[in-house]
């Protein structure tokens, strides 16, 4: 049961949404500044995502007729800057995903600022001008959601909030929010990282993937909204990519879904929230002006 149900265009029974976090090797930069360049291992490892799989995933979506989201760093439109034209020209979303993959939460405001102009002159000089946004780890801040406002984003996904999406007010405006859950994230199942502190048994395709499609059906029953955050250079490799690709063709056939780019979702979400019969859900920020104190736990 879902308390605030949205009814989906057309009488789709669920929204959905693949999005792809194109993170490259921008992974290894941030996370071993000293030495990153000579570190060919997992260097090589974030390009087969722009590389090798974003071709891929881009011509499975051609073939199906999918319109989806990408979320690029701006270091990452620098670098491999065919993948990203290859995914505008196909009519795909993309989005702001920080500059080389920052932690918002490991920078200052002043710094956090910086780094999102630089992606953001990236964006523009691939002809793009975004209009969501996904904070790398997830880790948005008060600041960066505050940033999102000002500088006329429509929506942030980076939150956990809800199964479906969501208003979230501030004192300076709002921003819809498309949630994100670790549940249908492929990195859990997925990624073997030594070099960034996450070394995880990797999953057979069909497990990972199979836990990812569970979320699916108990979204379609409820009516929900069944969204993924993939990586290239995970989910994008041969084998899972065809169990995907397999699935995909039987559930645009069989089942009554609205696939579509979470841009074009969170602008629905907005105009349905306007209606007066409808129940989409208003979250507030912030959530707290200062960590619970030690005395206050007492
Ligand atoms: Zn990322």
């Amino acid at each position: 049961m879902i308390q605030n149900p949205i009814s989906w265009p057309n009488n789709a029974r669920c929204a959905c949404a693949i999005t792809f976090d194109m993170d490259a090797d921008s992974l290894i930069h941030i996370s071993k500044p000293s030495d990153s360049d000579n570190r060919l291992y997992p260097i090589s490892m974030g390009k087969y995502g722009p590389q090798i799989a974003v071709p891929r995933i881009l011509d499975t979506y051609k073939r199906l007729g999918l319109k989806q989201s990408f979320f690029v760093p701006g270091w990452c439109i620098e670098q491999y800057p065919a993948a990203v034209e290859a995914m505008l020209e196909g009519g795909h979303e993309v989005g702001h995903h920080g500059y080389l993959h920052e932690d918002p939460t490991r920078h200052s405001h002043e710094e956090q600022i910086e780094w999102f102009d630089k992606a953001m002159a990236a964006h523009q000089k691939v002809g793009n001008t975004p209009k969501g946004y996904r904070a790398p780890v997830y880790n948005i801040t008060q600041g960066v959601f505050d940033l999102l406002i000002e500088r006329g984003f429509e929506y942030d996904s980076s939150l956990m909030g809800d199964d479906i999406p969501y208003l979230m007010n501030t004192a300076n405006g709002s921003l819809v929010e498309v949630p994100v859950h670790w549940g249908t994230d492929d990195w859990p199942p997925f990624a073997h990282y030594e070099e960034i502190g996450y070394m995880m048994p990797v999953k057979a395709p069909s497990v990972g993937l199979g836990a990812f499609f569970e979320e699916f059906e108990a979204h379609y029953e409820a009516g929900g909204f069944w969204h993924c955050i993939w990586h290239p250079f995970l989910t994008g490799r041969l084998a899972r990519w065809q169990q995907v690709e397999r699935w995909l063709e039987k559930i645009l056939e069989s089942h009554d879904v609205w696939f579509a780019t979470l841009g074009e979702i969170s602008e629905y979400v907005r105009t349905y929230s306007q209606q007066p019969d409808s129940k989409v859900r208003v979250d507030q920020l912030p959530y707290y002006n200062a960590p619970p104190s030690i005395a206050a736990r007492k």
